[in-house]
């Protein structure tokens, strides 16, 4: 038995099923999930000493690439002063002003510990600015595990969310309603009948949780007019895409400014971080200043600030961005063109260092054609990959992520181990 297989089978012992996140455990694609002992540029080591190329990332905050020597360093660096005081440090401000500089639509912001806490709060904040309780999301993204924000469509387009998980109360899905991602339609309707009850909108605005979807153009143009003729917040989710598609994110490459930000994952380098923020007068709303309460006790934390300061430094490299979409889109094609030549037909998308790969016949721009493409075959191919030393995400609804130390040595391992996956399946 391998090492992982074991430590699965005593992990379950004691954990709920065996992990501490629902993804990792592997129930998508089958099998037991992959234990590893230590990570270091491009590559991830599991219990049993097997090497594997990474595209996971953690999820995506190592965009610097695993134990990277500046982020090892300033965290040695910051350990040494102690770990938490629960009060202000001065790295808070100098993280906060960086962001910022990538950011310019976040007049102020304010730091968590995780993107959950980032998106429940930038909700909160914009219920109580707006005095409304109703939140629009979309089908198929996701903001974290947060009760308003685990809810479904109802029966209509138009009618009253319902829980998508047991434990999430029916009269607060109540107040959240779904509309289809990439439909402009849809939501210029619903806001000509409820727009003026409307809280927030919430939005990954190039979506990574239900793979990689990149938005018509026009579309996120449209629902900002719609937010700014009704006063309803426009949210704008970018705790994947953050530093990710550009340093800027995807309100950077698509010029669509919202009026409030979430981040995590590459904000913290590996650390537990998230943040939320965006217009001063919206910002103001919260306590200590304003009356919408919002608090944590790690949050600012000093280490994790040291790991987020010191990533988000690296990607103030020359040509940073440059380099990592290049790669991306290096791997990406040779993929789907390896696809292409074993008859497999399969779609490849990306924007920096992020990138969707479907087993579609076409481009795929909706919740619906995700669900629509051929699962069977996915699995096969991962399972095809993983057994060649690639980690590939463990579900075809999520989007994979490059990082700056995927040299193109790297990538052409990558692409010997996809053109024999094919020739497998
Ligand atoms: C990962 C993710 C979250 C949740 O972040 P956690 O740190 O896991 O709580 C929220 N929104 C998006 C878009 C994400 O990708």
């Amino acid at each position: 038995m391998r090492v992982s297989e074991h430590l699965f089978h005593e992990a379950s012992k004691s954990i709920a099923g065996g992990v501490n996140s629902p993804v990792r455990a592997f129930r998508a694609v089958g099998g037991t999930p992959v234990f590893f002992a230590r990570a270091e540029g491009p590559y991830l080591y599991d219990a049993d000493g097997q090497e594997y190329i990474d595209y996971i990332g953690s999820w995506g905050p190592m965009i610097a690439g695993h134990a990277n020597p500046q982020v090892l360093d300033a965290v040695r660096n910051a350990i040494t002063n102690g770990l938490s005081f629960g009060a202000p440090t001065a790295i808070e401000t100098d993280m906060a002003e960086r962001v910022k500089t990538f950011f310019p639509s976040m007049d102020k912001l304010r730091f968590c510990s995780s993107g959950t806490e980032a998106t429940m709060s930038a909700i909160r904040l914009a219920r109580g600015y707006t005095g409304r309780d109703t939140i629009v999301k979309f089908e198929g993204c996701y903001h974290g595990h947060s009760d308003s924000l685990l809810v479904k469509a109802g029966s209509g387009a138009l009618t009253f969310g319902v829980p998508s998980s047991p434990g999430v109360p029916a009269d607060l899905a109540k107040h959240t309603l779904n509309l289809p991602f990439n439909d402009l339609d849809a939501a210029r309707a619903l806001f000509a009948e409820q727009g003026d009850s409307i809280a927030c909108l919430i939005i990954e605005p190039i979506t990574g949780n239900m793979n990689m979807i990149i938005p018509h153009e026009g579309y996120l143009e449209g629902l900002r007019t719609l937010c700014d003729q009704h006063g309803v917040v426009l949210i704008f989710d970018e705790v994947m895409t953050g530093f990710r598609v550009s340093r800027g994110g995807a309100q950077e490459l698509l010029g669509v400014t919202p009026d409030l930000t979430c981040l995590g994952k590459i904000i913290g380098g590996g650390m537990p971080v998230g943040a939320f923020g965006g217009r001063a007068e919206i910002m103001d709303m919260l306590a200590p200043t304003g009356p919408v309460y919002q608090a944590g006790t790690l949050s600012g934390n000093p280490v994790a600030m040291a790991a987020g300061l010191a990533t988000l430094n690296a990607l103030n490299a020359d040509g940073f961005y440059d380099r990592l979409a290049e790669t991306t889109h290096n791997m990406v094609s040779g993929v789907v063109d390896l696809a292409a030549e074993a008859g497999i037909a399969m779609q490849g998308v990306s924007a920096g260092g992020m990138f969707g790969l479907f087993f579609a016949d076409n481009p795929v721009t909706s919740f619906a054609e995700v669900t629509a493409c051929d699962e069977d075959i996915f699995k096969r191919f991962f399972h095809a990959m993983l057994s060649r030393g690639v980690y590939l995400a463990p579900s075809m609804y999520e989007a994979g992520f490059v990082s700056s130390t995927h040299t193109e040595a790297v990538i052409e391992k990558t692409l010997d181990a996809a053109k024999a996956s094919f020739q497998s399946l």
